[in-house]
């Protein structure tokens, strides 16, 4: 288990800790940023072409170095799942988050939902990104996120491509209805990957709840914004109580931006894109109060390179080969 439900002569799957000395980074609650630009979203796709990304003013810099700002408040630190087309552009940017103690790790190149690609656009949009990322900071990374949450019961075939590129661990399937992304009934904690070569990744799926057998997502960006405070830290509560729950939250730049330009698209895109972007900032102010956050990369730290590490996912890996091998006759 990811928490120290274990007994005494089992380690942690995550920290490879045997005594319980790392035990309180084995609950700390994940903060994750997905660094991308306000015209560069799912929802906008349609109305804003990728040829035209270079034509709109970007406002990720300065977005970014104010959640970074916000986090120093505090002391946090975060995993930053950086888009490769940003690392392109704006590398300072991204040797900036890492000299503040923070993790990169990848969000894609070209921000397209990774079940509209084949299996060769995506390994090659990761490599790309992967490189863009490893050359502006000088370091190696070793997480990614599916732009939109887009490894689905689609496209589960990625996960081979990530584990082949180096990745070690993945946050990008959702368990939850959603009508663009979503994966129901995968697993709603920590679990790991068995795949083809002996290969294996970690998946950390977002934060969710349960209630009533109806899965709800807590995790940030739009639900942060939309849903009030208090469900919001109501729902990390009821996490942090149950067993091998590990929450995971997540927040894009732009979401503290209300000055952002206004972009043209369907009212439901607008709704989820524009609201309470205003109040965005205060609320991440009170959920850093509410919690000490970590990144992946401290939570991984102290043995997950350990290959001998006791994993005891077993069975929930059989499941979720059970989900790929359903989907895998699609591809
Ligand atoms: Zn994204």
């Amino acid at each position: 288990m990811f928490t120290k439900q274990i007994n005494s002569n089992q380690s942690c799957a995550v920290c490879g800790d045997k005594g319980g000395t790392n035990a309180d980074a084995c609950r700390r609650p994940i903060l994750s940023v997905d660094v991308e630009d306000y015209f560069q979203v799912e929802g906008f796709a349609d109305y804003v072409s990728r040829e035209s990304w270079n034509e709109w003013p970007t406002r990720v810099e300065r977005n970014t170095e104010r959640l970074l700002d916000l986090f120093d408040e505090s002391g946090t630190k975060a995993t930053f799942f950086v888009l490769g087309w940003v690392a392109a552009k704006f590398p300072n940017l991204v040797r900036s988050i890492a000299q503040r103690g923070h993790e990169l790790a990848c969000h894609s190149y070209w921000h397209r939902c990774v079940y509209r690609l084949t299996v060769a656009e995506f390994r090659e949009d990761t490599v790309c990104a992967k490189t863009a990322i490893e050359q502006a900071a000088g370091i190696r990374i070793r997480g990614y996120r599916a732009p939109s949450w887009s490894i689905t019961a689609k496209s589960l075939w990625a996960l081979d491509v990530l584990a082949e590129e180096g990745f070690e661990y993945d946050s990008s399937i959702y368990p939850i209805h959603h009508d663009i992304y979503g994966l129901p009934g995968a697993l709603r904690i920590p679990y790991v990957h068995r795949l083809t070569g002996d290969r294996q990744l970690l998946e950390f799926p977002p934060a969710t709840v349960s209630v009533a057998g109806v899965v709800l997502p807590v995790a940030g960006g739009g639900y942060l914004r939309l849903f009030p405070f208090a469900y919001t830290a109501w729902a990390i509560s009821r996490m942090e109580a149950a067993a091998g729950q590990q929450v995971v939250v997540y927040v894009h730049p732009w979401e503290i931006d209300p000055e952002q330009p206004r972009i043209a698209g369907r009212l439901r895109s607008k709704i989820r894109h524009y609201t309470n972007l205003g109040s965005t900032e205060q609320k991440l102010r009170k959920l850093l109060a509410l919690r000490r956050f970590q990144s992946f990369e401290q939570l991984l730290a102290g043995g997950a390179q350990d290959n001998s590490a006791d994993y005891s996912f077993q069975r929930q890996a059989i499941e979720t080969q059970g989900l790929a091998a359903q989907s895998g006759s699609s591809q």
